[in-house]
């Protein structure tokens, strides 16, 4: 086995060989087969705690009768929506099996041995691994120091001081997981004019529609400014479709085009097609989750703070708190049958990121943490 496993490794292309796997949140199954437990909440994977809305279970289920027939390829229905939703053309819109497809595209379209990505320590961990898989050189910026007023957020001008001759691709999450920290409109418009004309910004986007901080921005209104931004966004957060797989980019089209050239010829599959269609259309679904959110965003960071724990800022739908041996805190919680995310893998090994459940839900993590917390 392992002669067999050394063996392969060197066949694997070299971007391949340095790479260690996404590690998921732990899934609700797995902790029941391992623990034994029954009564188990999830708070790992930044999901949406109400569910899928009622009209995209509906279309997806109405979607299912025509199984047997592949999907539309060029996802004309929801292009169009989405071109609609965001007053762009469709031609803009790369659809993708999940916004993680369209961050891959964006590696294989721009990157490749002898070119460069740059994004920040602590960023999304689909970045380095797209990166890796490409043969590329990731060039990591250090983040911001825990002193200033976004601890462990991107800090742009070190991201742009990075920026060379072979950089191809800047990744920017906003607000960025797993720290829940952000980039304000000013900054971000003056990172990307700042960027020379042969590298890629992907703006990823994925909880945007949790932040309603003020100065906060939409990268899409720079469409037609920069030619060379890629904003992504995804239908697993706030639509709460995170097991259909369903995402996009807007970019300008002739991007767009080589996107085309590259992806899987089915890259997002029927069900999560309509669900995704009708998910835009029930905008008062995505109220309701943003309301709840911002809500319990706020009661969640007010009883971790009781706690004595500091807590990182946060726009999106996850809390990253310092709990110290996280390892043993994560532990323990998952023997009291909750589900967070240790996030050691992303240089952050003191803190937990805990996602915002229900009322219900954030209260039990709270019980369980203080448990912890309190030597239990
Ligand atoms: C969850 C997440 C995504 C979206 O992933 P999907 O592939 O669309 O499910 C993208 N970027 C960040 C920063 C995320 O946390």
């Amino acid at each position: 086995m392992t002669e067999l496993r050394s063996a392969f490794q060197k066949l694997a292309v070299d971007g391949v060989q340095g790479l260690a796997p996404y590690e998921p949140g732990k899934p609700m199954e797995e902790l029941q087969r391992e623990y034994g437990l029954t009564d188990i909440i999830k708070l790992a994977s930044n999901e949406n705690p109400r569910g899928p809305g009622p009209r995209a279970v509906e279309a997806a289920r109405a979607a299912a009768a025509d199984l047997h027939r592949y999907p539309d390829g060029n996802g004309f229905r929801l292009k169009h929506a989405l071109a609609v939703h965001h007053g762009v053309a469709p031609e803009t819109i790369t659809l993708g099996n999940g916004s993680n497809d369209v961050l891959a595209l964006a590696a294989s379209t721009f990157l490749g041995p002898g070119r460069e990505a740059v994004f920040s320590e602590h960023a999304f961990a689909v970045y380095p691994i797209v990166t890796a898989a490409s043969g590329a050189t990731a060039r990591v910026a250090p983040a911001l120091g825990p002193e200033t007023d976004m601890p462990f957020g991107h800090d742009l001008d070190a991201m742009r001081a990075r920026v060379g001759e072979a950089t191809r691709v800047v990744f920017v999450a906003n607000p960025n997981n797993p720290t829940g920290t952000w980039v304000g409109r000013e900054a971000l418009k003056d990172f990307l004019r700042s960027l020379p004309e042969h590298v890629i910004a992907v703006v990823d986007e994925a909880y945007c529609e949790y932040a309603d901080h003020p100065g906060m921005p939409d990268a899409t209104e720079w469409l037609s400014a920069f030619p060379n931004l890629v904003v992504t966004r995804t239908f697993s957060k706030i639509h709460g479709l995170a097991g259909l797989r369903a995402g996009y980019s807007i970019s300008h089209p002739a991007v767009a085009e080589l996107f085309n050239r590259v992806r899987q010829p089915f890259n997002m599959n029927a069900c999560a097609q309509a669900a995704a269609e009708a998910a835009l259309a029930d905008q008062e679904y995505v109220r309701a989750s943003v309301a709840l959110n911002t809500e319990q965003r706020d009661r969640l960071r007010q009883g971790l703070e009781a706690l004595g724990l500091d807590v990182l800022p946060s726009a999106a739908n996850f809390l990253c708190v310092r709990v110290g041996d996280a390892a043993a805190v994560n532990e323990g919680l998952l023997r009291a049958g909750v589900i967070v995310r240790p996030v050691a893998g992303y240089g952050l090994p003191e803190w937990i990121r805990v996602t915002v459940g229900l009322p219900e839900e954030n209260e039990r993590f709270l019980r369980a943490l203080s448990a912890q917390v309190a030597g239990d």
